[in-house]
């Protein structure tokens, strides 16, 4: 494991004492509205666009294909600015974690995972949680706030700039893959998220395909349906328990929405079919969710639904009140899924060394300034 602290970046206010706005995480409407105001016309913003998303600038003075007096003005009102990086590190495995520090000093986190045929990011969504589900670390951390689009893109920017992936390649990519399964609930903070993946997507910029996307919920039922039919993403949906009397204390978000109705919701996710599943997450806990019986009632549940079942090895933190099942437990629970014919894949664990579960690397760095200070 490697650990290296960086510099903080932050915007510096401009030669006129004021505080440069950050254009990344607008729309290219809003974009085009920001330009309309130093009187640009409308093409500018692509152009705008395309260094900021395609070629990752973040110097104005670099733009060679804008108008030299027009670079000035950006540079002078603008930044294109990222979250800083309290902390980075690197595990053996090659994964690597980034304890994010936002202008206003709260913190996030965003792991990659690199893979033989694939990269994927992981990106929070929201500073905190408040789901307390039963395991996670995270949901010891009370929420302190919903990330902007812009923080939310900015972590993709800030990984590419990290390995080094501008322009934005065609194929071979470091980070081919986007989920939002970091820290918080994406459908809390539904529109923000929804702006920042629809500036992933955009096919002049980052372009990043929806089939490449993946939404992580622990179930917020009222709001999958827009997901499916706004932004037509991967759907990730945590389980964890065949059972509601189990799901409520686990994800007590299940005291709100039941298991049946989150069923419901999955069967109804727009643009689900056999080549389009939806996953499935299953933390494998021993003794209290990992028994052949609760594989065989998880195959019941979710009958008729295009789906596969992630099976996530608990990755376990100081205090946790659980314990990860045993291998022939997990080893089971796969079989008994698989002959059922779904995909039961077990995940292995990345980065352990360095804590890459969610919440983790917030807590501990907490923990660490807690010890100094004292
Ligand atoms: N709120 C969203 C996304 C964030 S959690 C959701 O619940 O899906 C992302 C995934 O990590 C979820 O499946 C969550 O249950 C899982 N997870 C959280 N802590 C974990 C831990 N300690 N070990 C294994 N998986 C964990």
């Amino acid at each position: 494991m490697s650990t290296a602290g960086h510099a903080l970046a932050f915007a510096p206010p401009s030669v006129a004492g004021q505080t440069r706005r950050n254009l990344i995480g607008l729309d290219r409407t809003e974009l085009a509205a920001v330009l309309a105001e130093l009187g640009e016309a409308p093409f500018r913003a692509r152009q705008l666009w395309h260094w900021l998303y395609h070629r990752g600038a973040t110097d104005f003075a670099a733009m060679t294909t804008l108008a030299k007096d027009f670079r000035a003005r950006l540079a002078d009102r603008f930044v294109a600015d990222r979250p800083g990086i309290e902390l980075g590190q690197c595990s053996e495995d090659g994964t690597r974690k980034w304890l994010l520090r936002f202008a206003d000093g709260n913190r996030a986190e965003s792991v990659h995972i690199p893979e033989e045929d694939r990269g994927t990011l992981c990106v929070s969504s929201q500073v905190g949680c408040t789901l307390t589900c039963r395991f996670c670390h995270t949901g010891t951390q009370r929420l302190v706030r919903n990330l902007s689009p812009g923080e939310i893109v900015g972590q993709l920017l800030l990984a590419r700039d990290e390995l080094h992936e501008w322009p934005s390649p065609r194929e071979g990519r470091l980070i081919s893959n986007v989920v939002l399964m970091g820290m918080g609930e994406p459908l809390y903070n539904y529109e923000n998220v929804a702006k920042a993946v629809r500036i992933l997507l955009d096919g002049e910029g980052i372009a990043i395909s929806r089939r490449k996307i993946t939404l992580s919920t622990a179930g917020v039922v009222p709001m999958m349906k827009r997901c499916g039919e706004e932004l037509g993403v991967n759907l990730a949906v945590s389980l964890h328990a065949v059972t509601d009397e189990l799901r409520d204390t686990l994800v007590p978000l299940n005291r709100k929405y039941p298991i049946a109705e989150l069923m419901a919701a999955c069967r109804a996710y727009p643009g689900i079919h056999n080549a389009r599943r939806i996953t499935f997450e299953y933390v494998m806990l021993r003794d209290v969710n990992d028994s052949p019986a609760d594989a065989r009632a998880l195959v019941r549940l979710i009958a008729g639904i295009p789906a596969k079942v992630n099976l996530i090895p608990f990755n376990s933190w100081p205090g946790a009140p659980y314990e990860c099942s045993s291998d022939e437990a997990i080893a089971r629970f796969s079989q008994i899924v698989f002959d059922a014919g779904y995909a039961s894949p077990v995940r292995a664990p990345r980065g352990r060394d360095i804590m890459a579960a969610c919440g983790q690397l917030k807590s501990a760095s907490e923990r660490a300034r807690r010890g100094a200070a004292a």
